[in-house]
């Protein structure tokens, strides 16, 4: 077919890109999850399965009251059962719901796959009604289209892999990206009179008939559509299973120990394994650093806060010393050594950005839950596979530096992480979500200097004098100057004149859209 036949693809910068439409957006998602948060906070405990119900010969399982039976859903994901009480299915098994009333851990009954006929709980985040276009293996609704690429061009997908996402800049449209010789090309799916269509002289009643119509023919997309994209991996589940949610608080005989990841301050961290089935992290705290019920206090809030760019906090053993976190484990640990380990060998510019990114989307999702971190810094954000990077220990310095007053006054410049903290907060003790912004800057300094320590030749208390008189730290060697100046404006004297994690999260992942060169890899129309 000659171009004219061709459909041109859409140009999002073209359609929409300003900063406003994209802040407001983020504001309403992050709304959004907050609601969500607040329904399952308020959902009743699960109730307590007997344990032999997944085994294909246990008793029935009594009916929960107010359920509808029989709504099938399709797995989205593999997953495999952590306890006696929840269900193993696989990508593509269809599973009968018969309680979502139960949380984040709904009841089933397997109706395909290994555990046919079995009843237990399951994720609800791994599964989708049958015949919704979420279950549909190429529908991945929110995915930017910079992470559409990323998905796309990661290895095992094949010419012409696909997904359609919803459109970032226009709400409530779609758009396809389809990768063709090494790169990825997005159209727009456009919606009129309840048809879908890329080009007005070929509409469908349904996305699955046009993605079949086009899986048969390319007819003016630049390939035939092949398989859908791979999905890197499965989501996180709420809590370890279905009875930590509420009970979090676990028998510390059912973790095993098994490597030591590392040490800070406060304690030593393991990779270890619960109920013998769920790779975890656990953090041991030296015993006397902090008091189990003020722990407990803060990790209450700290349990509620689920967002994708922050560690989630599983479980705790508490009873007893040492106290034990247990959360999510991230295969590359610290960022810090990450980038000091990389050095720049692997890690380009466009890793770097889109790792700062990351964490000011954890960061503004802290802001806008009105919670602080208060030691935000390289050390504390771990780095999963494909760079994936999570903010960890977020309000864990209250606790220990209420606890640990006088380690603090007596030992600062040792313990006391001086020079990522802002002004304020080392002479009048104001921490607030704008000191965190402040050690943003020196975070995306360490990003950007694959982990050099701030202010390299000055002690802290050096550091703290020099900055006192305006100083601030110069653009890093292959820093781009942008990036220098939103560290500046996170080193800012008054609080309020520091830029908010949201905007710094779009400065951040516009710095992409902006920045065509540093797409060279891939196709923009
Ligand atoms: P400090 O607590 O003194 O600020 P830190 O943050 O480096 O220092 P820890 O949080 O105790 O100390 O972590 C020590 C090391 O353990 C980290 O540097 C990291 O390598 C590893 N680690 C911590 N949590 C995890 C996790 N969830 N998954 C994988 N590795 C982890």
């Amino acid at each position: 077919m000659g171009s004219k036949g061709k459909f041109s693809c859409w140009d999002r910068v073209a359609a929409c890109c300003c900063c406003c439409c994209k802040a407001s957006q983020q504001a309403e998602q992050e709304r959004q999850r907050s609601k969500d948060i607040t329904i399952i906070q308020n959902q009743a405990v699960a109730p307590k399965l007997d344990s032999q119900v997944t085994q294909p010969s246990a008793r029935p399982l009594p009916s929960p009251p107010g359920f509808v039976e029989g709504t099938r859903y399709v797995a989205l994901f593999d997953y495999t059962a952590r306890t006696a009480d929840d269900l193993t299915f696989n990508t593509g098994d269809v599973l009968e719901v018969l309680d979502s009333s139960t949380g984040e851990w709904w009841i089933a009954r397997a109706v395909t796959g290994i555990s046919a006929n079995t009843k237990g709980y399951i994720p609800a985040n791994y599964v989708a009604p049958v015949e919704s276009i979420d279950a549909e293996p190429w529908y991945f609704p929110d995915t930017k289209r910079q992470d559409a690429e990323k998905l796309l061009l990661a290895e095992g997908n094949a010419e012409g892999a696909f997904l359609v996402r919803n459109s970032e800049s226009l709400k409530g449209e779609l758009s396809l990206s389809v990768l063709h010789q090494g790169r990825v090309k997005h159209y727009k799916l456009q919606k009129q009179d309840g048809n879908y269509f890329v080009s007005k002289n070929k509409s469908f009643p349904t996305l699955k008939e046009l993605v079949e119509y086009y899986s048969r023919q390319p007819d003016g997309l630049c390939v035939c559509l092949g398989e859908p994209c791979r999905k890197m991996e499965a989501p996180q589940t709420y809590g370890l299973s279905y009875n930590t949610v509420d009970q979090w608080e676990i028998d510390r005989k059912s973790l095993k120990l098994q490597k030591r990841l590392g040490a800070g301050q406060f304690g030593e961290v393991f990779e270890g394994v619960w109920n013998d089935t769920t790779p975890v992290a656990v953090k041991t705290l030296k015993a006397g650093t902090m008091d189990a019920a003020e722990f407990l206090g803060e990790a209450q809030l700290m349990k509620k806060l689920r967002h994708p760019k922050l560690i989630q906090l599983y479980a705790v053993c508490t009873l007893e010393e040492p106290i034990y976190i247990i959360t999510e484990l991230m295969k590359n640990g610290s960022l810090l050594e990450y980038l000091k380990k990389d050095k720049g060998a692997t890690l380009r510019i466009t890793h770097q950005i889109e790792m700062a990114a990351q964490v000011a989307s954890g960061m503004a999702y802290l802001e806008q839950q009105n919670y602080i971190h208060r030691d935000l810094a390289a050390r504390n954000v771990l780095v999963g596979e494909n760079n994936v990077c999570k903010v960890a220990d977020f309000g864990l310095a209250r606790v220990f530096m209420k606890e640990n007053e006088n380690v603090y006054e007596a030992k600062e410049g040792s313990k006391f992480p001086v020079k990522w903290t802002a002004p304020e907060a080392i002479h009048d003790n104001k921490f607030s979500i704008k000191s965190d912004v402040w050690s943003f800057g020196i975070l995306l300094y360490e990003i950007m200097t694959f982990g050099q320590m701030p202010y390299p030749n000055m002690s802290n208390m050096q550091a703290v004098t020099w900055i006192s008189k305006g100083n601030r730290m110069s653009c890093p060697a292959n820093c781009p100057k942008p990036l220098h100046n939103i560290m500046l404006d996170c080193w800012k004297e008054k609080e309020k004149e520091r830029p908010t994690f949201e905007t710094l999260q779009w400065q951040l992942e516009e710095y992409f859209e902006m920045d065509s060169s540093s797409y060279a890899d891939s196709a923009r129309y």
